[in-house]
This record gives structure tokens, C-alpha cells and sequence, in this order.
């Protein structure tokens, strides 16, 4: 018999660079399709499912404000559109499966998607769908781990699992040290005392205020977000 899963309501951050894979171009279709399948399934078990997508596979702000007199805001804003694309193709992924979404985004795109609505997104998920959000939190010098944080806190949900491309939260940086040992379990002042580079600040703070516990786990390990959705014991836990 399967275990229960854990969780019933949970936010998924997927990163945009996880995307893009191996692959120079922006998206990787055949990761993108695995994430879609393993989130079907779980949404099908009846876990409550919400996601948060990133866009650093198209455009991250803080790279190109400068370019060309492209100030900071500005290029935020161009980020943040980045996200939506990510929603938009992982929504057509999830739904050429049978899973029912939404995307609803932080700021009005009216032909492409519904608006951020907070007690719409928490109907949709009880009602079985996925519900996906794009555009982050709609503002500026924001990230989209901090939309993570900020959404899993208005929706109640119970975690936030961070889809990465390493294993999880590690004492030093894996790709220069061999010796780097993996944390099964870290405190949310620890993250900070150690500046572990897993979440930005503010986004671990909101967890922290919260009492959001993290997962921070590796999506390119098949099997590992419908683990991370059942709340099987994966990757990193933050919490107190
Ligand atoms: N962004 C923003 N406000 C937000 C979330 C995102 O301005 O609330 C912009 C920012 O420019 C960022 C880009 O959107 O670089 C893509 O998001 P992020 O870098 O968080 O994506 P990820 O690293 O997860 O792919």
C-alpha cells in the first residue's frame, strides 16, 4: 500500500535554469514534461498543488539592468514576464495530461491569464486544480523564492518545496569543494548565520516568520517531486 502523503496543500518553487536543462535554449520539453507528469500524479492523489515558477532560463533582472540604459525596475519587469512563459508552457504541459490549472499572475495579463486573487487561488486548489503563478510577487528587486514564500504564506500551505539542481542545502559549495557535506537538516538561523546560498534572504525570513518549513531537493532525479509532494524525506529540511 501507498503511504498517505504527508501534505495537503503544498507550493512548489521550480526554478527556471531547471528548465532549461542541459539545453542552451530556454526550455528543456522533455524535463519540462517529466516535472508536468510527476505533478499530475501527485494532484491526482489529492494533494493540493500550487507552483511557483521562476525565469531565470529567459531573463534575470539584476543581469541586465545597466544594458543599454535598461534600469533595474525596468528590467525587473521584463523578468517577471519571463516567469509567466514558464507558467504558460508548464500549464499546456500539465493539461495535455488531464490535469486541470490555472495560472493566475501578479499582474493583470487579462487575455493570457486570471489575476492574482487569493481566495480564488485557494477555490481552485480545493477543487483539484493546479494552480500556477506567474509574474512573481509583481514587483521589482523581488525573486521568485520570495513569491515562493509569500504565496505558500496568503494560501496556507503547509511547505514549500524548492525544486534545485543540486541535492539540497550543502556546509560549502559542492561544485569547489569534493568535500562539501549535503545537510539533511538546517535552522532557518543557521541559513542566515552561515549565509547558505539556498533562498534568498527575504524569502527565508518570510518561511522563518511564518513557520513555512523548506524542502530543498534535486528535480533532475526522477522521482523526486512526486517524493518532495508526498513528503517523503528528501534533499534538506529548514524549519526551527
Ligand atoms: N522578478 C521580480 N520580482 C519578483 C520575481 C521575479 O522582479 O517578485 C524578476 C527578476 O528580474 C528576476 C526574474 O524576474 O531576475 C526571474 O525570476 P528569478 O530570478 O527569481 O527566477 P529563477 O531564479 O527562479 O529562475
Amino acid at each position: 500500500d501507498m503511504p498517505k502523503p504527508k501534505w495537503k496543500r503544498v507550493l512548489l518553487k521550480i526554478s527556471g535554469e531547471a528548465l532549461a536543462g542541459e539545453k542552451t535554449s530556454n526550455i528543456d520539453p522533455a524535463i519540462l514534461l517529466r516535472i508536468a507528469q510527476e505533478v499530475a500524479a501527485i494532484a491526482r492523489l489529492g494533494v493540493e498543488v500550487a507552483v511557483t515558477v521562476g525565469g531565470g532560463n529567459f531573463f534575470r533582472g539584476a543581469t541586465w539592468a545597466g544594458a543599454s540604459g535598461l534600469d533595474r525596475a525596468s528590467a525587473d519587469q521584463i523578468g517577471m514576464m519571463a516567469t509567466v512563459m514558464n507558467a504558460i508552457f508548464l500549464q499546456a504541459s500539465l493539461e495535455s495530461l488531464g490535469c486541470p490549472t490555472r495560472v493566475q499572475t501578479a499582474f493583470k495579463m487579462a487575455e493570457v491569464a486570471e489575476p492574482y486573487i487569493r481566495r480564488r487561488a485557494m477555490r481552485h486548489l480545493e477543487k483539484g486544480r493546479v494552480v500556477i503563478f506567474g509574474a512573481g510577487t509583481g514587483n521589482p528587486f523581488f525573486t521568485t523564492d520570495t513569491a515562493a514564500a509569500l504565496r505558500a504564506a496568503e494560501i496556507n500551505a503547509e511547505v514549500v518545496l524548492k525544486a534545485t539542481n543540486v541535492d539540497g542545502v550543502y556546509d560549502c559549495d559542492p561544485r569547489h569543494n569534493t568535500a562539501a557535506q549535503l545537510h539533511q537538516h538546517v535552522s532557518y538561523a543557521q541559513v542566515a548565520r552561515d549565509r547558505l546560498s539556498v533562498m534568498d534572504a527575504t524569502a527565508i525570513t518570510l518561511c522563518a516568520e511564518n513557520d513555512i518549513p523548506v524542502v530543498v531537493f534535486n528535480l533532475n532525479i526522477p522521482g523526486n517531486i512526486s517524493r518532495a509532494l508526498k513528503g517523503e524525506r528528501i534533499g534538506t529540511l529548514i524549519d526551527q
